[in-house]
């Protein structure tokens, strides 16, 4: 019996890596049945296999948590970009196309003792003014009128009818309202003495130069992801920061075009801004995508 024992636990090994032919394993088997000595023994040899499977299933799982993950950010990815367009829908629809000075574009009545009724054509659906003393003339008020229309306006309200403001100083001073063309061109008297005329209002440049920043970060950014290309871990940070960069010059040129200078900074910037927000996350998003699907490739390889 002993004799067995000793031939049976010089098998065991084999047996549980099942190496043995099935001649061998009945007999294994057979003796397993009848001696607690050698079950125990084939117990422990079994047991750091059961080890290793558990071992095993730990990637498996770890997979299985980045394929939850990446269609979550798939989904999340598709709403941003989803956002994204709307939002440079909207921009383009929405930027301001000044309109030309012409006669019919506007009229100026007296109101009262010291105020004026400003009256819009048709085509024009949004207005903007400022009233302001003259800082070359006392007792005297300038008012400069911008106006505009916008794709969106021309496409879609069918019926906007004439806008006007009343404008009415806080003393009984003369006004002089300045129409500014925005494009170029001389502001234009419309009411009242034309004292500044010649005067040309130029668009502003502020946003031309975050525009250049952000195109040097971008650069910066670049050499230094071509200089750490043996490093993934600091190369992925890289990438992460450069993309900020990225989304605002992309978002930049949907507002902006190829203009560097805005008559409506503050339109622009806002939109800018927001939009820029919404593609950063969206190209994190992507950029995380991308390196669970590149990770699972060498997983499966
Ligand atoms: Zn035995």
């Amino acid at each position: 019996m002993k004799n067995e024992c000793n031939i049976i636990r010089d098998i065991l090994p084999l047996y549980t890596e099942h190496m043995v032919c099935s001649d061998t394993a009945e007999l294994v088997e057979e003796h397993l049945r009848r001696c607690a000595a050698c079950r125990k023994e084939y117990e422990r040899e079994r047991k750091p296999q059961a080890i290793q499977v558990t071992e095993e299933s730990a990637p498996l799982r770890n997979l299985k948590k980045k394929m939850a993950t990446k269609r979550l950010q798939t989904i999340a990815l598709t709403a941003v970009f989803v956002a994204v367009l709307l939002i440079s829908a909207f921009a383009v629809l929405d930027a301001p196309v000044y309109a030309p000075y012409s006669e019919e574009l506007l009229t100026v009545t007296p109101i009262g003792d010291h105020g004026i009724q400003i009256t819009f054509d048709a085509r024009v659906t949004d207005f903007n003014y400022r009233i302001y003393p003259a800082p070359d003339q006392e007792n005297l008020y300038y008012c400069d009128v911008e106006a505009w229309s916008s794709l969106w306006d021309r496409w879609f309200s069918s019926d906007n009818g004439q806008q006007s403001v009343v404008v009415s100083p806080s003393e009984p001073y003369p006004i002089t309202v300045m129409y500014i063309p925005n494009d170029g061109t001389e502001n234009i008297c419309v009411y009242g003495d034309a004292g500044d005329e010649g005067r040309i209002t130029l668009p502003r440049l502020s946003l031309g130069v975050y525009q250049i920043l952000a195109l040097i970060a971008l650069g910066i950014t670049t050499i230094i992801w071509l200089a750490t290309g043996k490093k993934p871990a600091i190369r992925i940070w890289v990438e992460r920061a450069g993309l900020y960069p990225l989304s605002y010059a992309v978002s930049y040129f949907i507002v902006c075009g190829f203009h560097r200078t805005s008559y409506a900074p503050q339109r622009d910037f806002f939109l800018i801004f927001f939009l820029s927000f919404l593609l950063y996350c969206g190209l994190l998003l992507a950029h995380n995508i991308w390196r669970i699907k590149k990770e699972m490739k060498e997983i499966n390889r």
